[in-house]
Parts: structure tokens; C-alpha cells; sequence
């Protein structure tokens, strides 16, 4: 196919992604500065896990009836998030989440979003509701509320307040490449993923926003829609990742099929009183030995929950379930439950729990501005790392997303304002990433949908096999060796169409986040929070407590180690951990 001409755009500041992270950036960073662009692949803001989740969110915020209860301090917040995250998080950026949270989503309320139920209020049948507030699992006291309207709300506010401040949105486009020139990323190349036209973009400050992985794994949560690309094209770029040996696996119910439901109020039904039963009917989490212990039973962490149920699978115990009954049908709270109660009679049978994954907690390593070591470089949302550590609380999410966001379009577009667009613009690197685009339609053309999705299917296999919630070396180094031959495998081969052009290299980017993840699990000879090792079953703070930093060096990531900065709060743990022992089942 003869190429198409190249669609040059430039910028001040380019958010590459339209979740929820990049539509808090392009807001902030339009209201400093008006050139502002942003470039999704799918639809802006309504593309990537951002328009599935729903559920609830943490603050500190107190409403009646916690005004002045201690428990809603800022510093038990932060503490409890570090405690999770297992002091792994970096602790600036913990802070500045939970401070500018709340007000961002007080912007977002007067934008007319229905945020946080501070007061009683009508439920619509002349009754009043109280607003709901309770312990959800992994938080050390009650300081959760559900949010009243989907996040799409907060989307279009985000968007009309764009499109009122002079900023662009470019739908469609993938970016395949971050152009980098002195050391510099000054902007991105990719191509329309409906015609295949090429796209050259330059950009004073790039901002990464295009979210993790849902696709690596198998059963996961819902259909997933991101493919590592924001992590590829950090590493290839030269940017370092971390974290990348934490992956956050939930407690789901099960569909009628067995595998978990796209859902967003789980933790929130064992955060109102469920409890977790194996076959026997034993209250298991009675016994467990946890690795966080001031909060038990259904209230733990997730990775606790999470690998405890495993263990009863392992052990031939399953299916863990909640009887039926234990939340009243006509609990205040139950509006929330929205999608449980359109499970098949869970009113009367209870619920089956199954294990998926949620996401991906390693990413761009970024610093409490948002900005990567890589100049000319921000993220924020699931493709950057930094706030979650090795494990993370519900509701947490969001408030790194929706801040970090803010943080990142603030620092970005205040850097921006002194790019002359176009200046050193590396164009043989875009021509270098638009040949790759010559393929289609080509004689020969080599890979077709069906080797695709089989492809697709061996990586969700693989990833749940060796890189699931127990691991070991065995299976660590096949799977790193497996991702990278394959990934190297399919960059080499060519595809009929544009839409297969799409899928493969989407698939290349899983094949790297693969072998990443298997690199980093290599690197940590512990069990930590959702990292799990049978052949180093022990937490230890005193060896451990430090990053893995993977950078792309000539033949595989280059890992450099890094101290955990701890200047504020220390772990409470690091004795107590020594002679912790955790239960596996052999
Ligand atoms: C630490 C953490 C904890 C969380 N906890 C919770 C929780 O408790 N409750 C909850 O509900 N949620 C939680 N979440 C989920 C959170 O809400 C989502 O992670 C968040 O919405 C993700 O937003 P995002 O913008 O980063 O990514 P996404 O919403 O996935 O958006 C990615 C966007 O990038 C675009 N894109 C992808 N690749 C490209 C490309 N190559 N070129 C151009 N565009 C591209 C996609 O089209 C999409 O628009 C948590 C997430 C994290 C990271």
C-alpha cells in the first residue's frame, strides 16, 4: 500500500489517552496554558477501564457522623495507604494524592458531578438517606462513600470545560512511539486506526495517560481494553518503569459461567458485612495469617482476601461463598450493589467468589510532580507507578488518577511554554515508525486474525500460569524468555490490515509487559503484597524494602535497585516481619 501523507500536528502539550487520567491532565493543563492536544485511540472518555469503574471513593472528609473523629485525619489516611502498599509506595506522592484529592473532586461536584454524599439525602421515595460511610477492606477505620453518579459525568464535565478552554481532541490515533531528540521527548508518532493514516506530532511536554494492561491477563475483570502500550512506549523511549512485579488480582463473583463479573461493588458487599465461607463452611479468614495485621477477617487487604482464597482452592475448598441473606435487601446501601443484584438470585443463594485481575501496579516511574526521569516526559493513571505500592486500598485509584492527573497537567503545560514546536524535531524517527505502516495489503502478508487471537490466548495463559498470583523461578524465567522470543517473533512478521497492524503491535506491547513483569518478580526474592514467590514465602523490610527500576538496555532490561525513601512514616513492621511466617499450601 502506498502511504498515506503524514498528518503533522503540533502542540504545547500532548496527553496521549482519554481515561480518566488524561481528561483530568488536558483540564488542568488547558486552564494554564491553551494549546493543549489530545490523542486516544478509542473514544475520550469512553475508551479503557476509566468508564467501568464506578464504585466508591476514600477521603478524609468528614461528614456527619464523623466530624471530628480522628479516624478521617489525613495522616491515618496516608498511613493506611503506605500500610497496604507496604511502605513500597513512594511517600511524596501518597501525600500529595490524599491532600489535593479532595479537592478535585469538589471541582468535579460544582462541575455537577454528584460526588461524596456529605448530608443525609433524599432517596427519591420521600425517604432520607444517611450517607454511607464503612470500613472497606485494607482501611483501618470507616472512610469510604460511594459515589452517586457514573464517572462518565465527570468525563464530560472534564471534556466541556477542554473544548470551552481552546483544546483539541484526536480520536482514533494510536501513538506507537515517543520521539525523543537531546535526550528529550518532544513528541509522538502513531497512526488513524481506522484508515492507517500516519500521524507526527510535536509537543512541548508529553503526558503519558494511556493506562495498564487489562489485556495480559485471563480471567480478568470485564473485557479489557488497554495493551501495555503506555508502558512500551515509556520503555522504549528509554524511561524507567517500576513496580512491575505487582499486579492487583480482586475477589469477584462468579458469573454463571464460573469466571469473574465485570463489576465494580465486590469489595464494597464484604466491606457491608459479607463473609468469606469455604466448602466446609469454615470462616477460613479466622486463621489466616496476615500480612498486615491490624486489619482481619473480610476487611483486608485485597492481596490478603486474594491469596487466602487461592490457598482454600488450592486446598480443594472451593468455591468460597457468602451465604445468602447477609446483607438485607433493603439496606441503605444495597442502591450500590448495583450489578450483584442483577446476579441470579444472590438474594436467595448467596455468592460464589472467584479470582481476577484488576491492574497493573507497576508503571512509568514518576516523582510527586508527575514527572518521569525522562525530560520533557509526565504521567499519571495506570500507566505511571508511585502512589500504589504492592498492593492498593479501594477507592484509592481513583484519587491518584483524578490527582495525578490535575498534578501532571499543572507541571506539564507550565513546562511547555518555552517549546518552539517543530525545532528539533527527529522526523527520521517518525519515518523509521511510519515504514512499519507500509505493510498492509502487501503480497505475502503474513499474520491474519485467527493467529492473532491465538496468540492473544497463549499470552492470557501464560500470564495467569507463571505470572499469576503464586509464583516461582521456573516459571518466572519461562515466561520472561517466552514473552520476549515472542514479542520479538511478531514484530518481525506482517499484517493484511490495518485493524491487524493494530492488534499485533498491541500484542508486541503485551509480549513486553509480560516479560517485564517476569523480570521484576525475578529481581524480588520476597513475598510482598500482591507479589507473591512459593521460593521466598517471607516478607523481610530489613533486605527488601527497595524499587527495581527496569530500564531498556541491549539485549533485555537493565535493573537497577533503589532504596525506599521513608522520611515520614516509618513501617511499624520491620520486627514484627522476621518471624512472621506465611501459610502456603505445598
Ligand atoms: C492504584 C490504583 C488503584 C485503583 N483503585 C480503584 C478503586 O478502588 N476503585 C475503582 O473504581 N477503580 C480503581 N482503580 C482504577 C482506576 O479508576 C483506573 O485505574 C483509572 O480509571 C484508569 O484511568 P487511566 O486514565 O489511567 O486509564 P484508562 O481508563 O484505561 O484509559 C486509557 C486511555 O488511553 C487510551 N490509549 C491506550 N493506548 C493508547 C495509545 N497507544 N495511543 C493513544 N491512546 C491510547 C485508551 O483508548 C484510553 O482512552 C485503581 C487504579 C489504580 C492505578
Amino acid at each position: 500500500m502506498a502511504l498515506l501523507e503524514p498528518v503533522e500536528l503540533s502542540c504545547q502539550v500532548l496527553v496521549i489517552g482519554g481515561g480518566l487520567a488524561a481528561s483530568c491532565a488536558a483540564r488542568v493543563a488547558n486552564s494554564v496554558c491553551p494549546d493543549v492536544l489530545v490523542v486516544s485511540k478509542g473514544r475520550y472518555g469512553r475508551s479503557g477501564s476509566s468508564p467501568r469503574r464506578v464504585s466508591a471513593f476514600a477521603h478524609q472528609d468528614a461528614g456527619p457522623p464523623f466530624r471530628g473523629n480522628p479516624s478521617v485525619m489525613l495522616d491515618t489516611w496516608v498511613m493506611d495507604i503506605l500500610e497496604t502498599g507496604q511502605l513500597i509506595n513512594d511517600q511524596h506522592v501518597v501525600d500529595l494524592v490524599t491532600e489535593d484529592a479532595n479537592d478535585h473532586f469538589s471541582w468535579s461536584e460544582w462541575f455537577g458531578f454528584a460526588g461524596r454524599a456529605r448530608e443525609p439525602v433524599r432517596d427519591g421515595q420521600g425517604g432520607r438517606r444517611r450517607p454511607l460511610r464503612f470500613t472497606a477492606p485494607g482501611h483501618s477505620f470507616a472512610r469510604m462513600s460511594p459515589f452517586e453518579d457514573p464517572l462518565s459525568g465527570l468525563y464530560d464535565g472534564n471534556r466541556e470545560a477542554l473544548e470551552i478552554w481552546g483544546g483539541r481532541v484526536t480520536e482514533n490515533v494510536m501513538i506507537t512511539r515517543l520521539l525523543t531528540a537531546g535526550g528529550r521527548v518532544v513528541g509522538a508518532a502513531g497512526f488513524d486506526v481506522q484508515s492507517g493514516q500516519p500521524y507526527r506530532i510535536s509537543a512541548g511536554s508529553t503526558i503519558l495517560c494511556a493506562g495498564g494492561a487489562d489485556l495480559l491477563y485471563h480471567p480478568r475483570r470485564g473485557e479489557g481494553q488497554t495493551s501495555g502500550d503506555a508502558l512500551a512506549l515509556a520503555y522504549q523511549a528509554g524511561a524507567p518503569l517500576s513496580n512491575m512485579e505487582f499486579v492487583q488480582f480482586n475477589l469477584y463473583p462468579a458469573g454463571p459461567d464460573g469466571k469473574p463479573t465485570p463489576h465494580n461493588d465486590d469489595l464494597l458487599y464484604l466491606a457491608m458485612g459479607g463473609t468469606l465461607l469455604n466448602s466446609k463452611r469454615d470462616r477460613f479468614m479466622l486463621d489466616a495469617e496476615l500480612l498486615l495485621d491490624q486489619v482481619r477477617l473480610e476487611l483486608a487487604p485485597p492481596a490478603n482476601l486474594v491469596s487466602e482464597v487461592f490457598r482454600q482452592q488450592s486446598l480443594g475448598l472451593g468455591p468460597v461463598h457468602s451465604p445468602a441473606g447477609e446483607i438485607p435487601s433493603d439496606h441503605n446501601g444495597l442502591p450500590y450493589l448495583r450489578s450483584l443484584a442483577e446476579l441470579p438470585e444472590w438474594q436467595e443463594k448467596g455468592i460464589d467468589w472467584t479470582i481476577g485481575v484488576d491492574r497493573l501496579l507497576g508503571g512509568l516511574k514518576v516523582d510527586y510532580r508527575c514527572f518521569s526521569p525522562l525530560p520533557g516526559l509526565w504521567a499519571n493513571g495506570e500507566s505511571a507507578t508511585g502512589a500504589c505500592g504492592a498492593d492498593c486500598l479501594p477507592g484509592y485509584g481513583e484519587a491518584f488518577t483524578a490527582s495525578g492527573g490535575s498534578v501532571s497537567g499543572a507541571m506539564a503545560a507550565r513546562a511547555a511554554v518555552h517549546f518552539k514546536p517543530w525545532a528539533d524535531f527527529p522526523k527520521e524517527q517518525a519515518l523509521e515508525e511510519e515504514r512499519k505502516l507500509e505493510q498492509f495489503g502487501s503480497p505475502g502478508a503474513s499474520i491474519d486474525i485467527a493467529e492473532l487471537q491465538e496468540t492473544e490466548d497463549e499470552f492470557r495463559t501464560m500470564a495467569w500460569r507463571d505470572l499469576g498470583i503464586w509464583r516461582n523461578e521456573d516459571g518466572l524465567r519461562q515466561a520472561q524468555q517466552q514473552f520476549t522470543t515472542r514479542g520479538q517473533g511478531l514484530a518481525q512478521r506482517r499484517a493484511a490490515s490495518v485493524d491487524d497492524h493494530r492488534h499485533k503491535r498491541e500484542l508486541e506491547n503485551i509480549a513486553l509487559t509480560g516479560s517485564l513483569i517476569a523480570a521484576g518478580a525475578l529481581a524480588r526474592q520476597e513475598t510482598r503484597g500482591q507479589h507473591r514467590r512459593e521460593d521466598y514465602p517471607n516478607r523481610d523490610d530489613r533486605v527488601w524494602l527497595k524499587e527495581f527500576l527496569l530500564t531498556a538496555g541491549p539485549s533485555g532490561p537493565a535493573i537497577a535497585e533503589q532504596p525506599i525513601s521513608l522520611p515520614r512514616y516509618k513501617s511499624r513492621h520491620v520486627a514484627a516481619f522476621e518471624n512472621t511466617r506465611v501459610k502456603f499450601p505445598r
